[in-house]
């Protein structure tokens, strides 16, 4: 056997290839088992193979050859090791070369680095136990889901020119109930049994029965996030279990592009309905608490209301004695009394009004959402308080947007948080010699509508800034420190925010201003 030659040939070959000797003795080598294993074809030739490639298994190595003498041929997977010390892995096949008088001559050896490929291959493996141990043992309930049927139905609708699925789907409810009676479960974990119901009964069924009628925008949402490739969807929604009861639930789908191309899709359900109850608790306790501060501040204005509603009531007495005099005369002046009647009804209205706004704000309620304009709310606020900042020498302006959307809120609550401010700016004022003014701006842009309540007081200090709208924050010996704090929650429970600004022309005072979302955007972001 020529060795040389037999290189020359299997130099050609991409693979390793060299022929051993049945003592082990290398016989010849190519160019790729050089580059393989780093040995040059010099230092190759003449050693003993399992010495200078074996790492480690004799046993086997003769074992594996008395197979191949009794078959003529092996094949298989060896752990071989490089000049550098590294171990590869080889796809080998041993073929058995007989002498010319047929006995066994000499062993060739053929080899494919399949190292890389056992490495991903146990990556691959390893991340499938980690997503396998995830989808086991995370809280949150975890579904695998075939969704394929549903790839085939937006395929057909973007064939039939649907462009946006957001809002077919939304306006075809009926489609979407179709679409989750076509996805159907593949894996469920152990937290969705202990969610929905029996793992017999979960798997291999549709998502249907899990979806209440409410929630289907949801799942059309989260079909349209998957159709336009957004990595995952989320949102909080009701959902069913196998028993017919609902629970509040934060919903996520996720779309690897992976599992989506094999039409599957992972979602989790957190149960988060002991967290929606709790909100619904901190709401009432803090409509109560809002209510509390209120009526606490009624009493402080007792005064000035009972002013308010002295003054027509005195106007009233008065007219109606002057009446009672025009009528006693020996020819009654009709004229003069009509007139005088008719302003004893206007004030009488007058009255009335103030005790119904002190009613109403007096009142406990829930809030009652309605579509306001901002400008009454501050018209009414000033008028509230109109005794009471003439009282005190407080000059106001207000300077209201003629076109400003409406908004989506409780008309008391908003009251409140406009008197809220108007008194903290007049009482900020209380130690001045006069220029007392409080300016009230109304303005809207693409955020929603605006309220600025400004004042030429003496502004807030730097270092109260970050603590203003804390509970209990107060600098007055007798404040309660629950104005801002309630200002603040009363406008993140209508999705506005409020905050204390520098000044536009720093000119000095205290400047709030708050924001609410316009109407039209609140319903649309309900869809
Ligand atoms: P309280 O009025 O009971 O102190 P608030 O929460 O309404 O409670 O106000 C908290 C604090 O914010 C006040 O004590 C005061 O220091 C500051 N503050 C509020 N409004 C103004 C204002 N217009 N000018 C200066 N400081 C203000």
């Amino acid at each position: 056997m020529d060795g040389g030659a037999q290189g020359d040939l299997f130099d050609l070959v991409h693979d390793s290839v060299f022929v051993r000797g049945l003592d082990g003795a290398i016989l010849s080598w190519n160019a790729a088992s050089a580059d393989l294993y780093g040995w040059p074809r010099e230092a190759a030739l003449g050693r003993n193979a399992h010495e200078l490639l074996g790492a480690g298994h004799e046993q086997s190595v003769a074992e594996l050859e008395a197979r191949l003498l009794a078959d003529g041929r092996w094949e298989g997977e060896l752990a071989r090791q490089a000049a550098n010390g590294s171990v590869l892995v080889v796809e080998a096949r041993w073929s058995l070369r007989r002498g010319p008088d047929g006995a066994p001559a000499a062993i060739l050896e053929s080899g494919r680095d399949i190292t890389a490929r056992r490495a991903a291959e146990a990556a691959l493996r390893r991340s499938e136990y980690r997503y396998r141990n995830l989808f086991q043992a995370m809280a949150a309930s975890f579904w695998e889901l075939d969704f394929s049927p549903v790839g085939g139905m937006l395929r057909e609708l973007r064939k039939a020119g649907v462009a946006d699925f957001g809002v077919h789907l939304a306006a075809n409810p009926e489609l979407t109930r179709e679409m989750m009676r076509q996805t159907r479960v593949i894996d469920v974990n152990e937290q969705s049994v202990a969610l929905f119901g029996e793992r017999a009964d979960l798997l291999n069924a549709s998502v249907e029965p899990f979806w209440p009628e409410a929630s289907t925008a949801v799942f059309g949402a989260s079909v349209a996030a998957a159709a336009s490739r957004a990595p995952s969807y989320a949102s909080e929604t009701r959902l069913k279990r196998l028993d017919g009861s609902e629970f509040d639930a934060l919903f996520t789908a996720c779309f690897p592009p992976e599992a989506v191309g094999k039409g599957t899709l992972l979602i989790g359900v957190i149960d988060i309905s002991e967290r929606v109850q709790a909100q619904a608790r901190l709401q009432r306790l803090q409509t109560e608490f809002a209510h509390a501060a209120r009526v606490s501040m009624l009493g402080e204005l007792t005064a000035s209301i009972a002013h308010e509603v002295n003054q027509p009531l005195a106007a009233i007495a008065t007219n109606g004695s002057a009446g009672l005099r025009w009528l006693a005369r020996p020819e009654p002046d009709l004229d003069e009394v009509k007139a005088l009647t008719g302003r004893i009804v206007a004030d009488a209205q007058r009255a009335a009004d103030i005790i119904a706004r002190v009613r109403g704000m007096a009142m406990r309620h829930e809030p009652e959402m309605s579509s306001l304009d901002l400008n009454d709310v501050v018209v009414e606020a000033l008028a509230f308080l109109r005794h009471e900042l003439q009282g005190l020498g407080v000059e106001t302006e207000a300077v209201l947007s003629a076109s400003l959307p409406a908004v989506r809120a409780d008309r008391t609550l908003l009251q409140q948080v406009l008197v809220n401010l108007l008194v903290n700016a007049a009482q900020a004022m209380g130690g001045m010699e006069g220029g007392r003014k409080i300016a009230v701006r109304t303005s809207h842009d693409a955020r929603g509508v605006e309220v600025t309540v400004r004042d030429t007081g003496p502004g807030v200090a730097p270092e109260d800034r970050g603590r203003l709208f804390d509970s209990f924050f107060s600098t007055k010996a007798s404040g309660m420190g629950m104005g801002l704090a309630i200002c603040r929650s009363i406008l993140e429970t209508h999705g506005g925010a409020i905050s204390a600004i520098d000044p536009p022309d720093a000119a000095g005072g205290a400047c709030f201003v708050f924001n609410l979302p316009a109407a039209e955007d609140v319903a649309h972001t309900k869809v």
